[in-house]
């Protein structure tokens, strides 16, 4: 789309959303056109950004404003944008995580509405490392084992991390399992020695790290370790930007950052 766009932001006053509105004044063609945040803020009225977006916590009126809704919040919040952007067909945008599997069913069901991506990590690298461990895990074949660890700040409230799950669904996607029988969350409670099956989850918390995970491929003699380390948190607020620009009149459906990057339009 040629024509400037409109975007509007749920969850403004968090650390995404002033990401969000950090990165959207360095763009061309992009403006925010409403910042929502939770009911009852105190900021309601006021307005945030280097671009001065007037707070709102009113979301039916915020999105129908907009071209693009992009939703970085709390699961509940999530839902209920989503919602409301499929009643307005407006296009939906979300990296928020921590959604359980029957929250996002009912986010894939609002895009037969309107068109909805829904990432677990915006970052182009992420989205590169997943094709990778793909390629990685069925190049690698059997006596590789999984293990997936990842470490993030001290106030993240999920774990493990949406971006970890994305990389393990990958790796299972190469095998030809459903994650959900061999996902091991952490060792305790589990006596003697891992199955061959199993992909493991290892979660750090701490400090201000913004988001590392490393997937590791672990043979009798070798090991393969695939690392993405994230430094700056603008490159999830420049990511879905990047989607945003590409969801624009798009039409109802299920869209990924695989579509942005990789797809053909
Ligand atoms: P945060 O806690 O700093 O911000 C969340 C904001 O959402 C808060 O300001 C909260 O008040 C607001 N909120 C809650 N309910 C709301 C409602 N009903 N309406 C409007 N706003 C509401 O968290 P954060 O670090 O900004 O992260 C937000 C989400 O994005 C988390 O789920 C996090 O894991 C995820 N995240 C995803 C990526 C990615 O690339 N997909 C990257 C970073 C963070």
């Amino acid at each position: 789309m040629d024509r400037e766009i409109f975007v509007t932001i749920i969850g403004a006053e968090g650390r995404m959303g002033a990401e969000l509105l950090a990165n959207v004044s360095l763009m061309e063609g992009i403006s925010v056109t409403d910042a929502v945040v939770r009911p009852g803020s105190e900021s309601v009225g006021s307005v945030i950004g280097p671009e001065g977006v007037r707070v709102t916590d009113d979301m039916d009126t915020a999105v129908e404003n907009a071209d693009v809704v992009i939703d970085f919040s709390a699961p509940e919040a999530c839902l209920a944008a989503a919602e409301c952007a499929a009643r307005f067909e407006t296009p939906f945008v979300s990296g928020t995580t921590g959604l359980s599997e029957a929250q996002i069913a009912e986010l894939k069901g609002r895009s037969s509405d309107a068109a909805v991506l829904w990432a677990a990590n915006f970052s182009v690298g992420v989205n590169v490392l997943e094709q990778l461990v793909e390629l990685g895990v069925k190049a690698a074949g059997e006596g590789f084992d999984i293990e997936i660890c990842e470490a993030h700040h001290r106030r993240k409230v999920d774990a493990p991390s949406g971006t970890a799950l994305f990389l393990g669904r990958a790796a299972a996607r190469a095998r030809d399992v459903d994650l959900d029988d061999v996902a091991v969350h952490g060792r305790e409670g589990h006596t003697g020695a891992r199955s061959d099956e199993e992909i493991g989850f290892q979660v750090i918390r701490g400090g201000s790290i913004v988001g590392e995970h490393t997937v590791y491929l672990a043979a009798e003699g070798e090991r393969i370790e695939l690392t993405h380390r994230a430094t700056d948190r603008g490159i999830f607020a420049r990511g879905a930007l990047r989607a945003a620009q590409w969801m624009a009149g798009r039409h109802p459906g299920w869209y990924s950052m695989k579509d942005v990057l990789f797809g053909d339009s």
